[in-house]
């Protein structure tokens, strides 16, 4: 199904002359329009790095590093992620060389898909067109963080419509989701884990079998343990985590380790490898959805164009900008109807604006050929 993608080659055949003449980084802070409570973690600002290319013939593109603050969802985090873009991936693109850098997908896709947006901008397709989507709006689901009180999380619940995701851990579990779903019986439901269990917790997660969940995301850390979790428990399991590369995929399909598959484009080092993740997960017969990292506008519009494609048939965790940012750094990611509306421009059809920008950013530094 690979549709070839402007400067879609295997590395190291990167088109010299074409390599970008000046790439510019942008260490931003946003505040969360409320603390993102997962697992893994407390999320209050938002910090991403943001990369800009500039080709030979002025042509620019955006992507987005969505590492978090700390190494507690992947072994990534901001700073580590700065120092590699600044370092290592930079000065690679600017040459036309392959980076040498091992590991670091989230800031890989920053350059990679920065690269793409550019390339693509020149030509006038969009990002969703060139994978191969043809969907303009994907229905999308609500994930709502760890809350204080079973009344908090059945107020927030109750505030918004459409499916939803729970962030659970050990303590915050069955009774949370129990919660939602006598009061919503009929509800879209599912819950997301973030490897906060151990194979030792067959007992708290079989509990969770009897409450209809459309899947439990990534309930422990590795691929042995997720299999031998997917054959004990009723409940479809989904992996995040787990999944960074291709070969995990791989790993995961043989071992039958998950029916679903959350496929983050950063995680995984690119749309493109997300795109080719889809393939493999629609190949295996594996349910797939694009899940979402607190994106800023510019790593929102690109997971976006993945979660168009045919071969995404769950919700989406992507949500309109408003969900999470009072302003965002480029013009708003919109939802209607409880879908979010794929951006159409050329590329990834958005931009951060230059003033909104100025005043988020902590950090900045422009690396010239
Ligand atoms: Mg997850």
């Amino acid at each position: 199904m690979s549709t070839p993608l402007p400067g879609d080659q295997h590395v190291g055949e990167q088109d010299r002359a074409d390599s970008p003449v000046e790439v510019e980084l942008r260490w931003v802070r946003m505040t969360l329009r409320r603390p993102h409570v997962a697992a893994h973690g407390t999320e209050v600002d938002r910090e991403v790095v943001l990369v800009k290319v500039v080709l030979p013939d002025g042509i620019t593109g955006w992507g987005e590093c969505s590492a978090l603050a700390r190494p507690t969802y992947t072994s990534e985090y901001t700073a580590a992620a700065w120092v590699v873009l600044r370092d290592e991936l930079a000065p690679a693109a600017l040459a036309g060389r392959p980076s040498e850098v091992v590991g670091h997908p989230m800031a890989t896709a920053a350059v990679s898909d920065a690269l793409l947006d550019a390339r693509l901008r020149r030509t006038g397709l969009s990002l969703s067109r060139a994978l191969g989507a043809s969907a303009d709006r994907v229905p999308t689901t609500t994930v709502i963080g760890i809350a204080g009180t079973i009344d908090d999380l059945l107020g927030r619940v109750e505030g918004v419509t459409g499916g939803i995701k729970l962030k659970i851990r050990p303590g915050w579990d069955h009774e949370p989701l129990r919660a939602v779903r006598s009061a919503w019986p009929d509800r879209w439901l599912a819950a997301d884990a973030n490897a906060g269990f151990t194979s030792s917790d067959l007992g708290p997660l079989r509990a969770l079998d009897d409450l209809g969940l459309a899947y439990l995301e990534q309930p422990v850390r590795g691929l042995v343990d997720s299999a031998s979790l997917a054959g004990r428990l009723d409940t479809p399991i989904c992996l995040d985590e787990s999944i960074d590369t291709t070969d995990a995929v791989a790993v995961a399909v043989a071992m039958d380790a998950m029916a679903v598959v959350n496929v983050k484009p950063s995680r995984l080092g690119g749309v493109e490898i997300a795109r080719e993740v889809v393939a493999m997960a629609v190949e295996a017969g594996i349910a797939t959805f694009v899940g979402g990292m607190l994106e800023t506008g510019v790593g929102r519009a690109s997971a976006a164009a993945v979660a168009a494609l045919d071969g995404c048939t769950l919700p989406t965790d992507l949500g309109p900008s408003s969900r999470y940012f009072v302003d965002d750094v480029t013009p708003a990611i919109v939802g209607v109807d409880g879908c979010l509306c794929v951006p159409a421009g050329p590329g990834i059809g958005v931009e951060p604006d230059p003033d909104r920008l100025d005043e988020v950013t902590v950090a900045g530094v422009t690396l010239r050929r």
